[in-house]
């Protein structure tokens, strides 16, 4: 799977893109990080890619042109329209569920805002998904598109060895995770419940559930809520 990201800051992204399990799985081929600095595309003389906003207020915008230009240079190398993801506070907010359905393209251009955003009449011609890391605002999409391509890019078969282990985790079955212990058995007076030392994979299976149910009632009565309704419907 390829990830595009058009950014101004290609060094903020492709520190962490090259790093740890995601860079490993660039270098194994599993996917590839490509980033596109949008500078290297303005036609203005001194490089500039951003103005004033007409009707005034603080803050400069990136303008439409570079943004074009550079998203274009990536969609004019393929035949299929590429999915394009603005992200931006006033998109819907991403969840494991819409991670599962973007790992399912072979490829996604992350395009990343700065200052006051971007030119209305840009995202208008090239995105196709707005979408939000949460209501708050950074002060760039550099981080929000960091957060949905490792998201995503885990999803992805070959990123994770253990593939088992992206199923098992918070929200796949719209439940949190269960606790987990390593060794030593005991620490600081604590012991790691006996069930998990009982090597029978049945009631180890079922305690989890308990525990998994458990937790999502106790931090995440909303999930809970779904979770209990989905499950006395069926
Ligand atoms: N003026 C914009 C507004 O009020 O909606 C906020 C612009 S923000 C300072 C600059 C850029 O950061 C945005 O264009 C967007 O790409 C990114 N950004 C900020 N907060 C974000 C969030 N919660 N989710 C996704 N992207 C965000």
């Amino acid at each position: 799977m390829k990830f595009h990201i058009l950014t101004l800051f290609p060094e903020m992204t492709d520190t962490c893109l090259h790093a740890s399990i995601l860079g490993r799985a660039a270098r194994s081929g599993c996917v590839s990080f490509h980033t596109v600095n949008i500078r290297d595309y303005t036609t203005n003389k001194h490089k500039k890619v951003d103005d004033y906003t007409y009707g005034g207020g603080a803050g400069m915008l990136m303008q439409a042109q570079p943004v074009y230009d550079a998203w274009n240079s990536v969609q004019s190398g393929s035949e299929a329209r590429i999915r394009t993801i603005y992200v931006t506070p006033q998109g819907r907010t991403f969840t494991q569920e819409l991670a599962q359905e973007l790992s399912r393209e072979a490829e996604l251009i992350f395009l990343c805002g700065h200052y006051e955003g971007i030119d209305e009449r840009v995202l208008e011609e090239v995105a196709t998904d707005f979408v939000s890391v949460g209501d708050y605002v950074l002060t760039g999409g550099e981080l929000p598109a960091l957060v949905m391509v490792d998201a995503i890019a885990r999803l992805v078969p070959g990123v994770l060895h253990n593939e088992n282990s992206a199923e098992t985790e918070s929200f796949q079955n719209g439940l949190l995770e269960y606790p987990q212990y390593s060794r030593p058995p005991v620490w600081h007076d604590k012991e790691v419940p006996e069930v998990l030392l009982s090597g029978n994979h049945k009631k180890i299976a079922q305690w989890r559930l308990e525990q998994s149910i458990r937790r999502t009632q106790q931090r995440r009565p909303d999930l809970y809520e779904q979770y209990m309704k989905k499950n006395l419907q069926s």
